[in-house]
């Protein structure tokens, strides 16, 4: 034990998911020292678009354009559901300061005054969410005023086809049709990949050559879209300069996931955090965690294969944004959903039976789904007496409970917002932290 690394962190955030993240620029915003820790999450598979709040009642499957009438008549509803923690100033803030960080991030988002967007996804299908990544709006656009449109693919780009997306959409969009190419540098037998077409688009010969392959079908199109593909690095320069050429607005479609939106958004933010001064575990695992008799915690480290313990961190406080089962912050047995680090209490239903209905469409969605940790007001899981588990932990994200993040599209939103709400009530509570001025 004595050359294993040990390291003092004010704050310690476990995941690095969409709550991670987001906790991460809160306490990176609010000048607390903070580690955070974590290995692959939702992130990479996220489509890109912030969903708020879309759908409530579930079981109605009623949507909704104003996100905050939806929350107002949620947080009415279900008034355990982590949304009604906050009240709207909060959840606004929240939202207002992330997508501020995202414009920073040279990842811009575009939003409608209290309304969602209607977007296109990779399917075909139309969706409402709040933020729309700015690479996506003028897809949005040209939907909502049904501008003349042409959706391209290429052969070998699997899993994306304009053909099935305008199918979908011609019924309510005469003027959008479809257009198959090859793409430039590569010939019509390779396999392509979304990776791999975005890098070969940074190079401005490339973007020159797909122009050109694109130019003759243009026709009367206002708008082109495109598989989510137009770079990794630099996607505002890749879009403006395809725009400039073509002289029609671009926009791009999420592929099917892990897509690159996804993976921009986690690029993007981790460098911006660190930039800030958060301490970044990348692909390292939390194996156990205990409190001292001071009231800090001690988490051992180690890597995400192996169980050996490589590091130790001690801390004042932890954000746990550890997810559900995907992120294994929730683990499901055989007879009951447990929370693996600090075996807090999980809200679940009584019986394994009742997990899942047995109609897995099921419009009510399924119990397990609202499974998760319960919290007082300061976001600290509690005990089944409504009282704190421990005064400074903290949890964050899809872990918590009362919430189907998924069916009430809601997931981005629900990360940020309690991501807010932990590091308020972490800088409210903590005394011992007399160096920083409160930026809430
Ligand atoms: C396929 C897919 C598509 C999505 N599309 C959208 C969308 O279009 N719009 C939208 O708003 N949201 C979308 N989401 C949801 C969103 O991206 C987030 O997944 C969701 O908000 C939950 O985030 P989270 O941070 O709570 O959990 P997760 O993303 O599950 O992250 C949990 C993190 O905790 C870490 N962790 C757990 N235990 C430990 C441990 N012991 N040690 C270290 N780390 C640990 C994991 O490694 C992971 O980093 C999508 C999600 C998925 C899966």
């Amino acid at each position: 034990m004595t050359d294993i690394n040990k390291i003092y962190s004010e704050l310690t955030i476990i995941g690095t998911g969409m709550a991670g993240m987001a906790a991460a620029y809160f306490a990176s915003k609010n000048k607390i020292e903070t580690t955070q820790i974590g290995i692959n999450s939702g992130i990479i598979y996220s489509s890109g678009f912030f969903d708020l709040m879309g759908v409530h009642p579930i079981e109605d499957r009623k949507t909704w354009e104003n996100p905050w009438q939806a929350i107002d008549k949620l947080v009415s509803d279900i008034p355990d559901h982590p949304y009604a923690r906050l009240g709207r100033s909060n959840i606004e803030s929240a939202m207002d300061q992330f997508m501020e960080f995202m414009n920073e991030a040279e990842r811009p988002y575009m939003v409608r005054k209290n309304q969602n967007t209607k977007v296109i996804t990779p399917v075909g299908t139309v969706k409402s969410t709040y933020g729309v990544p700015r690479s996506m709006w003028a897809g949005a656009v040209a939907l909502k005023e049904k501008h003349p449109c042409l959706i391209v693919d290429f052969w070998g780009l699997k899993a994306f086809s304009a053909k099935q997306i305008t199918d979908m959409l011609m019924p309510r969009w005469p003027g959008i049709r479809p257009l198959r190419i090859s793409f430039p540098a590569v010939g019509p037998s390779s396999d392509l990949y979304p990776e791999q077409m975005a890098r070969s688009l940074e190079i401005e010969a490339n973007r020159i050559q797909l122009a050109e392959a694109i130019r003759p079908d243009l026709g009367d199109a206002a708008a082109l879209g495109l598989p989510a593909i137009l770079g990794i690095y630099k996607p505002r320069q890749v879009r403006e300069h395809l725009e400039e050429l073509l002289g029609v607005d671009i926009f791009e479609i999420p592929t099917i996931p892990p897509s690159l939106p996804g993976l921009r958004l986690k690029e993007a933010i981790e460098a911006k955090i660190t930039g800030r001064g958060v301490r970044l575990l990348s692909q390292k695992r939390v194996l156990s965690a205990a409190q001292n008799t001071d009231g800090t915690f001690e988490l051992s480290i180690g890597d995400r294969a192996t169980s050996e313990i490589q590091q130790i961190i001690g801390c004042n406080a932890v954000i746990l944004a550890g997810g559900r089962f995907l992120g294994m912050g929730l683990h499901a047995g055989r007879k009951k959903i447990r929370e693996p680090l600090f075996d807090l209490p999980v809200f679940q239903p009584e019986d394994r039976a009742l997990w899942h209905q047995t109609n897995f469409f099921d419009p009510r969605g399924h119990q397990i789904s609202q499974a998760g940790l319960e919290i007082d007001d300061s976001f600290r899981p509690t005990d089944l007496a409504g009282k704190p588990v421990y005064d400074n932990l903290f949890a964050a994200g899809s872990i918590l409970a009362h919430q189907d993040w998924m069916r009430q599209k809601c997931g981005a939103g629900l990360s940020i917002a309690t991501a807010y709400g932990a590091v308020k009530a972490f800088k409210k509570l903590n005394i011992e932290h007399p160096t920083s001025n409160i930026e809430f």
